[in-house]
């Protein structure tokens, strides 16, 4: 397979047609000054008759930005194209831009498939504990103030290279992959998944650049911000910053080498924070992940400097990281030959020198979304809510727990529309336990219903029935205490069936119906799980939502923000295995 790799930015395209599974390189090229000259659909339609002779079958984009949506590579539909352009004021510099390149190129190749590799979506999985900033959280919700990582494609192809030097799997390996280039970003990828990552919502967090901070005291930019103001702090922080600017030289580690040999102290100094920022995060990766099995350091730094990856990587005989220096010195890497192992024969954590190549990477990514089933993966992926126990009541449970006439007051709003959860709570009361402080969702209902887990039931000492929400007849006993009374209910406690809340439209879209039984999996977690059994509920006041409880989240180690994909239909909704999506 020829896959044509488009990297589109605001002025240039850059291009390579690539075997991907064998990396070989057909073509490769930029085309320069779009905008000025001619546009992106001239330069790419002219391209389409120099590359003829090379049979392309699939087309890769790089995208920046992918938000919180893209957790892997896609296939370009109108869709997907809406979600990137809704990625736009994350990365108001780059996603424009892929998107021109995008649109470039569909027209140049409408048979094609083309595909979208996003440098986010490696990091997508991070847990929450990792990618929080610990600000208001409403905010940073309505804002998507959140840490997504960069520069995925690299760290996940120079850390596969290094397990397979190791001859493993990157699932038995915790590697710490450094990319040292212009920009540069470290990522802890603990046994394949990346767990914690340098840069943020911006490529700006982090390690110290070629012009660009890193990590500062959020303080030093509000100050700057009132000296200077937004944008000339923005400039300074993204232009003049990093190496270039405690140099006072340019961006160029070369050069400030050669002026620190000949004593220039920012130089220097430039040298020393660059290493040390550096080595800190090896150390706090280590940590992050209890251990450390590999190191591997790329980019234009990180492949070429000797000098420098002796600075970053002196020092940590603590963690069994111990280098060779003649073979540090001899280090030499090339897309042919593009690993180089500088470890000591003693070193129990092995560092490697590894040439990126993050073409090769997006090539083979291209390749697996366009020749794999794509049916089930393309769908709409499902956002999964987690019910912790709850209880509805109806108009006689209230009057008897919280006084005559007494009215549910309001604490938030639920995902669908005119549910809300009340500040009032329950005791539940079973013959083996008590569960207090229950929260009660509103409005009320024509029948009470008490909805918890497996785990919830051996506590109470209760065996409750798997019920759908409103099938109440017959379900298990339960003791409610409020504050103005207890009531003993012969029926209402059960455990909830999980279920999908979605629209006619969204029904359509996934070939399903009321009633259905469907599969969704869910994955990326090192718990992946598909939920059978979970029934479909259409209605056009619903919102798309998967609905599971607190066992079957920590079953399949879900948290806020997870999704699943609709994998398989059971048409019927009896049983009976009628249609069977996945290949
Ligand atoms: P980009 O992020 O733009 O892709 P690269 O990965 O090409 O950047 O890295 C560019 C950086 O690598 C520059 O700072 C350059 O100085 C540095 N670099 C390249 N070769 C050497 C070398 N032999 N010694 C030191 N630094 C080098």
């Amino acid at each position: 397979m020829r896959v044509l790799v488009i990297n589109c930015g605001s002025s240039s395209i850059k291009y390579q047609v690539i075997d991907p599974a064998s990396g070989e390189r057909f073509a490769a090229g930029t085309l320069e000054r779009l905008g000025e000259e001619r546009s992106h659909e001239e330069a790419l339609g002219a391209l389409v008759g120099e590359l003829s002779e090379h049979a392309i079958e699939a087309v890769g984009h790089r995208v920046v930005h992918g938000g919180a949506r893209f957790v892997d590579a896609v296939r370009i539909d109108g869709e997907v194209l809406a979600a990137i352009e809704a990625c736009v004021p994350l990365a108001p510099l780059h996603n424009p831009a892929n998107l021109a390149g995008i649109r470039a190129a569909q027209a140049a190749y409408p048979d094609l498939p083309h595909i979208a590799v996003f440098d986010t979506a490696m990091h997508a999985r991070l847990p929450r504990r990792a990618r929080t900033y610990a600000i208001d959280q409403e905010l940073a919700t309505a804002h998507s103030i959140r840490r997504f990582g960069f520069h995925g494609s690299s760290h996940g192809f120079v850390a596969q290279k290094a397990a397979e030097t190791l001859g493993t799997s990157l699932r038995e390996l915790r590697v710490i992959t450094l990319h040292l280039g212009n920009g540069a970003s470290a990522c802890a990828l603990e046994f394949g998944t990346s767990v914690e990552t340098s840069m943020g919502m911006t490529p700006l967090e982090g390690l110290v650049m070629g012009t660009r901070s890193g990590d500062l005291d959020a303080g030093v930019v509000l100050r700057l911000a009132r000296e200077l103001g937004i944008d000339e702090t923005e400039h300074l922080l993204n232009k003049k910053s990093g190496l270039a600017g405690i140099s006072g030289l340019g961006n160029d580690l070369r050069e400030i080498q050669r002026a620190a040999a000949e004593g220039h102290d920012g130089a220097r100094l430039a040298i020393n924070v660059f290493a040390h920022r550096a080595r800190k995060y090896i150390g706090a990766y280590a940590a992050v992940m209890g251990g450390l099995d590999a190191i591997v350091l790329t980019g234009g730094i990180g492949e070429n400097s000797a000098p420098m990856r002796r600075r970053i990587l002196q020092r940590l005989e603590f963690l069994g990281v111990r280098i060779d220096e003649d073979k540090n010195q001899d280090a030499s890497v090339s897309d042919d030959d593009p690993v180089f192992d500088i470890s000591s024969s003693t070193a129990r954590v092995k560092t490697f020198v590894v040439a990126t190549n993050e073409e090769l990477q997006i090539a083979k990514e291209t390749a697996k979304v366009a020749g794999g089933d794509t049916e089930v993966s393309q769908k709409k992926p499902i956002p999964i809510a987690i019910s912790a126990r709850h209880v509805h009541l109806d108009r006689a449970a209230m009057d008897a727990l919280f006084g005559e006439g007494s009215e549910l007051t309001h604490y938030k709003d639920l995902s669908q529309p005119g549910q809300f959860a009340s500040n009032e709570r329950v005791n539940l009361i079973g013959p083996r336990g008590k569960i207090e402080r229950v929260r009660i969702l509103g409005p009320l209902r024509p029948a009470c219903q008490i909805e918890v887990s497996r785990t919830d039931e051996f506590r109470l000492g209760v065996d409750a029935p798997i019920r759908r929400s409103g099938k109440v007849r017959g379900s298990a006993p339960i003791t409610l205490e409020g504050p103005n009374g207890t009531i003993h209910l012969e029926e209402g406690l059960i455990c909830a069936w999980r279920h999908i809340h979605m629209t006619t439209k969204d029904a359509e879209d996934y070939g399903v119906k009321d009633g259905d039984m469907v599969e969704v999996s869910v994955s990326g977690r090192g718990r992946d799980l598909t939920f059978g059994d979970v029934l479909v509920r259409v209605k056009d006041s619903y919102r798309l939502e998967m609905h599971i409880d607190t066992d079957e989240a920590n079953a399949a180690e879900l948290s806020r923000g997870a999704t699943g994909a609709l994998t398989y239909t059971d048409v019927e909704g009896d049983g009976a295995v009628i249609q069977q999506r996945r290949a």
